[in-house]
């Protein structure tokens, strides 16, 4: 069995649609997929018919954007939630609507520089996504400024970079009791990714695991092999559930279908512990 818990389409700032996302996990060779757009379930339903058609098992999924109070940006994948659950809902709309205000903030500053504008960037975004700056690079890549998205975060929008602008976004450990009273599974994704800004310390993991974290997504090319040793340490002393998954953005990354895999048994575990919605399975 090969499964991957971790992609993204079109309805956040992957760049296939939710049904060629399938499409493509039925080529890779996967038994099942989990659909982790940002801050939406807006692909659910198109991922399930494609589910269907091509072969696949879907876990629906999100990734919840998060981030402490000392404003480190936390990433929370929830599997089986109920897409409709009020409280976890209402932060994911406020995360979303800010994430478009910033978004024109950063543009804003940007185009002081660079031939860049607002038309621009909404080019590349579907309608009604979770705008990101991956959209914000290919409005970049288009204008010639850059090659690529990873060329873009390596430069003019990294979290570093003076164009950079924060979103609101929940408290981890808030995210965790939303995403749990949503009947859904919590894990923290790619946890130790350093590459890509400040990592937490080990108060925000207790305060995650306090909150009902049920697993860590330590399998992931961004976390780094003393990170996994720590995370490995972790998931051992506090019975936690370990994923392994690529974090698929279509063309956006490099990331591929099934590069990381979740085991069997751990599966089975997430659709114990999850109560908000089902596994898709097409058989
Ligand atoms: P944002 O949430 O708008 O701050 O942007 C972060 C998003 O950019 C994450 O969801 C990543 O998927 C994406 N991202 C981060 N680094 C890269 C990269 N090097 N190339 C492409 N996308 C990236
Ligand atoms: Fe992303
Ligand atoms: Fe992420
Ligand atoms: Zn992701």
């Amino acid at each position: 069995m090969r499964i991957d818990l971790h992609a993204h389409s079109n309805v956040s700032d992957g760049t296939e649609n939710p049904a060629d996302v399938m499409a493509s996990a039925a080529r890779a060779g996967l038994d099942v997929i989990a659909l982790t757009d940002h801050d939406s379930t807006a692909g659910w339903d198109a991922a399930s018919a494609a589910a269907v058609e091509h072969g696949v098992a879907l876990v629906p999924g999100m990734e919840v954007s998060c981030r402490t109070e000392e404003g480190i940006s936390v990433h929370l994948l929830s599997y089986l939630h109920d897409p409709k659950h009020p409280g976890l809902l209402e932060e994911i709309t406020k995360a979303k609507d800010a994430r478009h205000t910033r978004a024109e903030r950063m543009v804003t500053l940007l185009a002081e520089d660079y031939p860049l504008t607002w038309d621009d960037v909404i080019h590349h975004v579907a309608p009604g996504a979770t705008l990101g700056r991956p959209h914000i690079a290919d409005a970049l890549v288009a204008a010639g400024v850059v090659e690529d998205r990873s060329e873009a975060f390596a430069s003019i929008l990294t979290s570093r970079s003076r164009y950079f602008i924060q979103h609101y976004a929940p408290a981890p450990a808030i995210a965790v009791e939303l995403v749990r009273a949503a009947g859904g599974v919590p894990v923290f994704a790619h946890p130790v990714a350093s590459s890509r800004g400040r990592i937490v310390g080990e108060r925000v993991y207790q305060e995650m695991i306090d909150a009902g974290l049920a697993g860590l997504e330590i399998n992931h090319r961004d976390n780094p092999e003393e990170g996994r040793r720590f995370l490995r340490r972790l998931a051992g002393k506090h019975d936690l559930l370990v994923t392994g998954s690529s974090d698929y953005h279509g063309t956006g990354k490099p990331n591929l279908l099934g590069e990381n895999l979740t085991e069997p048994d751990v599966l089975a575990r997430i659709e114990e512990l999850g109560s908000g919605t089902s596994v898709i399975r097409p058989f």
